[in-house]
Formats: C-alpha cells, structure tokens, sequence
C-alpha cells in the first residue's frame, strides 16, 4: 500500500514538473513573439535614419585615396544641373595627353600649308622708288654721264650701299661696252641680268638632316621680328609635318616667351621657356633633351637682343652654341634677322653678331614696309652671307624663301 502511495506521489510530482516545462517553454515562445513583434511595429513606427546626401563629384573631384568609380558609379554634373549616369558599358573616353613639362604647351592640329604671297605684290615701296628712276631713264636715247649718275642716285637712295652700287657699277659699264650696247633702255636689261647672276650662287636652303634634332638659332636685336619669323617658320615647318620645338632663351623679355608661347599654341609646337631672368643656357639645354626625348625634328631657339650690352650679349650668344654644339652635328643654322626698313645699320648688326657667332643666313624681314630693298643685295655681296628668307608682312604666311630672280622682277616691274 505504502509503494502504491509512493508511486502515486511521484507520477504526480512528474506530470507537474512536464507541465511547468511546458508553461515555461510557451512563456518564452511568447516573450520571443512580443519581442519580434516590438521590433517589427518599431521598424514601422520609429523614422529610419537619414540617407547620406550622395555626393556629386564634378570630373575632377575624385576622392582622393579611393579607387576610382565604376562606370556604373559615375555621376557627371552637367552645367544644366541634370545628372549623367554613364551606363556600365560605356566607356570613358581617354583624357588628351597632356605634356608635362614645366612651360611646355598641350600641341595643337598643325595648321594647312600657308599660301604664299606673291613679292611683287608686296614691293610696292622699293618698286616705287626705282620705278620712277627708270621710267626716266629709259626714255632718253643715249648713255651719257647724267645716266650713269642717275643709275648710281638710285641704287644708293633703294640702301645698296655705296660699296656694292660702285661695283655694281664697274661692271655694267665693263658689259655695256663688250656687249656695245648704246641705249639707256638696253642697259637697264643689263643691269638686271647682272643683278640676277650676282645673286644667284648662293645656297638659300635651310640646313637639316632627318632623324635627329636640327637646331636654328635666331639672333639680331631687338625690334627686327625675331620672334614673329621664329612663329612664321615653326608654322610652315609644322605644316611640312616636321615636329617642332621652340626655346625661349630670350628670358629677359617676358613678352617674347609669351608671343612664341601664343605661336607655339598657335601651330602645334612643344615650347620651353624659363623663368623670368633665368639663365637662357639652361631653357636651350632642357629644350634640347624634350626634343630628344619627344623625338622632335626641329629646335627654334629665340635669343636676346639688347645691342646696348653688346659684350655680355656676345657672350652669352656664344654659350648658346657651346650648349647646343654638345650634341655633335645638331647646330644646322645661325640666322641673322636684319629689319629691311634699318637699311645700312642692318649690316653694322650683321657684322657685330657674325663676330660673335658664325651667322649662315640671313632673313630680312618688314622688306613690305619700305623702300630700301637694295638692302639685300648689300648683305650678300658685302657679308658674303646668303639672304635665305625674307618677310613681307605681319601674317603667318608672309615669311618666303628668297628667291634672286623674282626680287628682280619685282623691282624693275612697271
Ligand atoms: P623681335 O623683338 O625681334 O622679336 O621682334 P618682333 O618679332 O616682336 O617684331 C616686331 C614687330 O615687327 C612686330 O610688330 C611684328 O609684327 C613686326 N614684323 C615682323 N616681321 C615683319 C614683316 O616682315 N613685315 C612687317 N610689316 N612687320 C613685321
């Protein structure tokens, strides 16, 4: 009885322990259900946290340190203030090359082939001048003295110099008599044969050898259109597909290294220029090493002018050439720019600067604006130095190779 009693008691205290598990484990199953419950009414009740405003970035406001976006990532603000998505596909266009180099501009398309203007168009004023002399003296019948004098008035009066015009002079009258010619008229036709032959030997051409740096260095004073030949000559060059930079060794005038900088923009040249007053050694030597590295035909170097500091100009012209004569065979001209409108002091410069270093040309430039054309004939047989170029206006186009028999022409034109 006692053991069924026991056996009571404990199925008893059992089926109460079960039931108190049961309640317990229903218990939590409800916290679990209201704690759930809670947070999902809080997800829905309670204000979400704000969205970081995304950030517009403009195309160079990249973060810095992060990888840079997807395409699928980039935002590109427009000036209208619509958003661009680029979509994943799109490809984003490469940046233009940029040149690096401190002073060395971006180049740009090189510019058409110029056309060139005609000289007889652009003779008016030394065509003037000899014309009315001549017009004269073809109107009388006989070569007396009063021609000769005449003939020599007018070449001196159109800058031959005294010199040339006396040996000019001499020769005609050698050839007038083997040729036993007797008429004013007939002795002009002479004197522009003699002209043309006296002219004609020269070599005009502008030195240069393919596949490596070819350097020309410009030299004359200041005023004569150094700077703007150099600009006319890197465009012509550039248009021939010749690669081009242009050294601004000329570091005392800001306004020189501007105008080549606004040439070089201009016609697609790389340009190197220093800082205000720095030494022009340095700009022609890193010129050199981008013309190297850049693969780069043609050199241009513009150099200083100041005539009043003649000694230390010399000098330092003759440093440049040390400079540019490191590279063996590189130094292919010395140009000598002469403003025709000087006249006979263009040839005191021309000897002054072919002291200092060896000139093998030159170019004479503004010959439009005046009546001293002889000029040319002056440097030639004087200097012995070939005239190679010549400028007859402001533009681009206006820089032509000299060419003796259409200067002639020009001259003796109607
Ligand atoms: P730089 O000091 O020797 O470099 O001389 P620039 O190149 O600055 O030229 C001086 C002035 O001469 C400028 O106004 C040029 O436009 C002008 N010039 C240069 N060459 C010619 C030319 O052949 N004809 C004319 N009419 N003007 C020229």
């Amino acid at each position: 009885m006692e053991l069924v009693l026991v056996l009571v008691v404990i199925l008893v205290l059992g089926l109460a322990a079960v039931g108190a598990t049961v309640a317990t484990s229903r218990r939590s199953q409800r916290r679990r259900d209201v704690a759930e419950r809670a947070a999902v009414d809080r997800a829905v009740t309670e204000p979400r946290p704000k969205a970081e405003p995304k950030a517009k970035p403009g195309p160079t406001a990249k973060p810095k340190g992060e990888p840079p976006p997807g395409p699928a990532d980039i935002e590109i603000v427009l000036p209208s203030g619509d958003d661009l998505v680029l979509e994943p596909d799109a490809g984003i266009p490469p940046e233009e090359p940029v040149v690096e180099a401190p002073g060395v501009a971006a180049p740009a398309e090189p510019p058409p082939p110029a056309v060139r203007p005609r000289l007889r168009d652009r003779l008016g004023k030394a065509r003037a001048l000899l014309a009315g002399y001549f017009g004269d003296l073809r109107s009388r019948s006989v070569i007396d003295d009063e021609v000769w004098d005449d003939l020599e008035e007018a070449l001196i009066r159109a800058d031959v110099g005294v010199t040339v015009t006396a040996q000019i002079l001499d020769d005609l009258r050698r050839r007038v008599k083997e040729a036993a010619v007797s008429t004013p008229s007939e002795l002009l036709d002479l004197l522009k044969a003699d002209l043309v032959e006296s002219m004609r030997a020269a070599d005009r051409s502008l030195a240069f050898s393919p596949g490596q740096p070819n350097v020309w260095m410009f030299v004359g004073v200041n005023g004569v259109g150094k700077t703007t030949s150099i600009g006319k000559i890197a465009q012509r060059e550039a248009a021939s597909g010749r690669k081009v930079v242009m050294a601004a060794a000329d570091t005392f005038r800001a306004a020189a290294a501007e105008q080549l900088q606004l040439w070089s923009q201009r016609v697609g040249a790389d340009l190197v220029r220093g800082q205000d007053g720095a030494d022009p050694g340095s700009v022609v030597f890193d010129a050199m090493a981008a013309a190297g590295n850049r693969g780069a035909d043609l050199v241009l170097v513009d150099t200083a002018g100041r005539l009043h500091t003649k000694v230390n100009l010399m000098e330092e012209l003759k440093k440049l050439r040390r400079i540019v004569d490191r590279t063996p065979g590189a130094l292919k001209e010395v140009l000598l720019v002469i403003d025709a409108s000087t006249g006979q002091n263009g040839l005191n410069q021309a000897k002054i600067f072919g002291e200092a270093v060896e000139v093998t040309g030159v170019i004479l430039t503004k010959l439009d604006g005046t009546a001293k054309g002889g000029i040319v004939l002056a440097v030639q047989q004087e200097l012995g130095i070939p005239v190679k170029l010549v400028g007859v206006g402001e533009s681009a186009e206006d820089l032509i190779d000299f060419d003796p028999e259409e200067f002639v022409e020009a001259l003796f034109a109607a």
